[in-house]
C-alpha cells in the first residue's frame, strides 16, 4: 500500500512541476500619448514581472502583456493612472494552455507513417530530428544530412554555381509554428519536388528547423515551461548572476551586438548574453551560415507572432542602402501570401515597424555574413492565440507562407 501511495504522489508531482500560469492574464494595451508609451517602455525594460508577448512599438500600437495574478491590480492601476485603453485577451492563460494540450493529446500522432512528423499537430525536438534523418535517408540522391546537435538539411539537385537560401526556425522556443513551418518546407521541397522542380533545380537550400533545441524541448517537457523563449544555459555572466537561465539567442548575434533593445540582465527575456556569440547554439549557426556564405544570397528566419515580413536593420532606424530592393521583394511575396486566405502582413525594417532590437540573426546574416536578402518573418497570428496558435492553423499558415517563400526563391533564379 505504501508503494502505491508513493507512486501516485510521484505522478502528480511530475504533472504539477511544469510551470503553471494559473490566474495569469493577457492584456492588450494601446498607449495613446507619449507619457503612457514611455511608462510601458519603462515597464518593458525594467520589470521582470511582466512578459511582453508583443513589445512596445509606439503611440497607438497595441502590445500584449502577460500579467501574473499578484500584479494584476497594480497593473490595472497603472492603466488608469495613464488613462490607457486596455482589454483582457486571456482571462486565465493556464486554461488556454490546458485546452491546447488536451487537444494535442486527442490528436492521433502521424497520419502518414513514413515520417515521424506531420502538420496536424506540434512535435518536439526528438521527432523533428528523427524527421530530418528519415527524409534524408529516403532521398539519398537528393541531398545530404549533416548530423550535429542542431540538424541542418541541405536540399540540392547538384551542380555548381547555384545560389543558395539559408532558412532557420525555432530560435525562440515558444514560437511553435516556426519549426512546424520549416519542417513542412523541407517536406514540400523534397516530397513535392515533381510538382515544382524549379524551386530545387535553381537554388540550393540549407535548412535548420530548430536552432534552439534545448529551449524548444523545454517548452514540451513535463517539467518545463510552455512559454519559455531563450536557450537553457545557466547565466553567470549577466546581472542577476546564476539565478536565471537562458540567453535570448536573437539578441546574441555579433553585428552591432548590445546596441539597444536587449538586456544585460540574465533574468530578462531579452538577455543578450555575456558577449556576442557567447552561446554554443549561435556559434553553430554562425559557423554553418559562414560555411555557405559565399553561395547564399538569401536568409529567412521564421518566428511568431504578429504577421510581419521584416527587413534589416534591427539595431538602427537607418535603412540599408538596398532597402528598396528588399522592400519591393517583400511586397511581391506578401501579395501572393495574402491572396491565399486574406491574411495581411506588415512590411518594413524591424526597427521602424517594431522596435530597436540589436543582436538579431537577420542583421548579422546581412551585415556580418554578407547575405544580401535577409528577412525575419513573424507568422500567424495577430494575438488572438499568440504563441498557442491552434494546430488546425498549421497547414493554412504553411500554405500561405509558402506562396511568399516561392516569390523569394524565384527572385534568385
Ligand atoms: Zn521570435
Amino acid at each position: 500500500m505504501k508503494l502505491l501511495i508513493l507512486l501516485s504522489v510521484l505522478a502528480v508531482s511530475a504533472i504539477a512541476s511544469q510551470k503553471r500560469y494559473d490566474g495569469y492574464q493577457l492584456f492588450q494595451v494601446t498607449p495613446k500619448d507619449q507619457s503612457s508609451f514611455e511608462a510601458m517602455v519603462q515597464l518593458y525594460e525594467q520589470s521582470e514581472n511582466y512578459d511582453f508577448w508583443i513589445a512596445p512599438r509606439g503611440i497607438d500600437f497595441a502590445m500584449d502583456i502577460m500579467v501574473p495574478p499578484a500584479y494584476t491590480s497594480v497593473f490595472v492601476d497603472l492603466m488608469h493612472a495613464y488613462s490607457m485603453e486596455y482589454r483582457v485577451e486571456m482571462i486565465d492563460v493556464q486554461t488556454v494552455l490546458d485546452m491546447a494540450r488536451e487537444e494535442r493529446e486527442r490528436t492521433p500522432r502521424v497520419a502518414t507513417p513514413r515520417y515521424s512528423v506531420d502538420w496536424n499537430t506540434y512535435y518536439d525536438f526528438n521527432d523533428i530530428s528523427a524527421f530530418c534523418n528519415e527524409i534524408a535517408a529516403a532521398h539519398p540522391n537528393m541531398r545530404s544530412y549533416e548530423s550535429r546537435a542542431i540538424p541542418m538539411v541541405k536540399i540540392s539537385t547538384g551542380g555548381s554555381g547555384k545560389k543558395a537560401i539559408v532558412v532557420d526556425g525555432g530560435i525562440h522556443a515558444r514560437e511553435w509554428i516556426s519549426p512546424a513551418f520549416v519542417t513542412w518546407l523541407i517536406n514540400e521541397l523534397v516530397e513535392k519536388y515533381a510538382a515544382h522542380p524549379q524551386y530545387v533545380d535553381n537554388v540550393d537550400w540549407y535548412i535548420m528547423p530548430v536552432i534552439n533545441p534545448d529551449g524548444y524541448q523545454f517548452t514540451f517537457a513535463l517539467t518545463g515551461d510552455r512559454l519559455w523563449r531563450k536557450n537553457r544555459r545557466p547565466n553567470n555572466d549577466g546581472i542577476g548572476g546564476s539565478s536565471c537561465m537562458g540567453t535570448d539567442m536573437n539578441r546574441n548575434f555579433g553585428f552591432h551586438w548590445n546596441e539597444g533593445g536587449s538586456s544585460a540582465n540574465g533574468c530578462s527575456d531579452t538577455f543578450h548574453g555575456g558577449a556576442a556569440f557567447s552561446e554554443v547554439e549561435t556559434q553553430h549557426v554562425r559557423d554553418a551560415v559562414l560555411a555557405v556564405a559565399g553561395q547564399a544570397e538569401m536568409y529567412l528566419t521564421f518566428h511568431a507572432y504578429g504577421q510581419y515580413w521584416l527587413t534589416p536593420w534591427g539595431y538602427t532606424a537607418t535603412l540599408p542602402s538596398d532597402y528598396t530592393q528588399l522592400y519591393n521583394l517583400a511586397v511581391s511575396a506578401c501579395n501572393k501570401l495574402t491572396a491565399v486566405y486574406g491574411t495581411r502582413y506588415t512590411i518594413g525594417s524591424s526597427t521602424n515597424v517594431l522596435y530597436v532590437a540589436s543582436g538579431g540573426s537577420d542583421d548579422w546574416a546581412k551585415g556580418g555574413a554578407g547575405i544580401p536578402f535577409s528577412y525575419t518573418v513573424e507568422m500567424r497570428d495577430e494575438g488572438l492565440y499568440g504563441f498557442e496558435l491552434p494546430a488546425r492553423q498549421i497547414l493554412p499558415n504553411n500554405l500561405e507562407v509558402w506562396e511568399g517563400v516561392k516569390v523569394m526563391a524565384e527572385s534568385l533564379f
